[in-house]
């Protein structure tokens, strides 16, 4: 079976790197026109619109910040345009702030919340009006394991992540009748800039609770997102679907 996307648009938040380029690129391969939004790297979002270009697919890339409600409204507004539609949104962009909760300042949980959870809020808002026009849409949330098993010094990431959870089957109960799904991906240890920190002292995890004993690469959680956005998954919503090599 091959996944096709032609004919559908995609945005995908923060994709000029890591989880969400390997996403971008898998959506624009499988045959989706793609937007690709970054907040401050035009040069890594050129890049990945290089990429796809180069293969034959169709692009964009657009800055905003998706902490803005107003920059994301704008940039929903010229994507729509742009390519006429907006089928596809993948809330990917997302930080850490790892610290301790005693040491951990209101700006460091803010930053969290703000990107992780009012980005998801402001992108899907907006989108879900062009999608509930065509009575189809998927939206697409990038959780985490951390949601579930939480996290030392992650109670700013692992909140961000619940809510993302619980906002993933609440919405899709909202827009199911209008043929919209909604469903996240909770990635475990995956190897981008995000988890550089962490892997230094991720041996003994790896070793002793990923039954695969090895990091992921971002091209092994992007193919799922293409499957989630595809005709196929029509029957799938409400979900948080783990890729993260059998954690215990
Ligand atoms: P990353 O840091 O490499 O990429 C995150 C992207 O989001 C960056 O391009 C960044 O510029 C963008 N971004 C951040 N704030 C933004 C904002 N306000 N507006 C627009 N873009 C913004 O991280 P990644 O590992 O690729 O993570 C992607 C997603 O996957 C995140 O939501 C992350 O929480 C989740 N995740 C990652 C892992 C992992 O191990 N890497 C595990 C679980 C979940």
């Amino acid at each position: 079976m091959k996944l096709d996307l032609s004919g559908r648009v995609a945005l995908v938040t923060g994709g000029s790197r890591g989880l969400g380029r390997a996403i971008a690129l898998a959506l624009a391969e499988a045959g989706a026109a793609v937007a690709v939004n970054y907040r401050e790297s035009k040069a890594g979002a050129d890049e990945v619109a290089q990429e796809i270009e180069r293969k034959g697919g169709k692009v964009i890339t657009w800055q905003a910040d998706v902490t803005d409600g107003d920059q994301v409204q704008t940039m929903v507004e010229r994507v729509s345009a742009h390519f006429e539609h907006l089928d596809i949104l993948v809330n990917n962009a997302g930080v850490i702030r790892d610290l301790l909760l005693l040491e951990m300042e209101p700006k460091d949980w803010n930053t969290v919340l703000q990107t992780n959870v009012f980005g998801v809020y402001h992108c899907s808002r907006a989108v879900l009006k062009k999608m509930v026009m065509r009575r189809w849409g998927r939206i697409i949330n990038l959780s985490s394991v951390a949601a579930v098993r939480g996290g030392r010094g992650q109670s700013n990431y692992a909140a961000s992540k619940g809510a993302i959870d619980a906002f993933t089957r609440s919405l899709a109960t909202e827009v199911g009748l209008k043929g919209i799904t909604v469903n996240a991906i909770a990635p475990g240890l995956i190897v981008t800039d995000m988890s550089q920190g962490v892997l230094a002292f991720s041996d003994s995890l790896i070793r002793e609770r990923v039954a695969l004993r090895r990091l992921g690469k971002p091209a092994e959680v992007a193919p799922l997102a293409v499957f989630l956005a595809s005709e196929e998954a029509s029957y799938i919503t409400g979900q948080v679907i783990h890729v993260d090599g059998g954690m215990s």
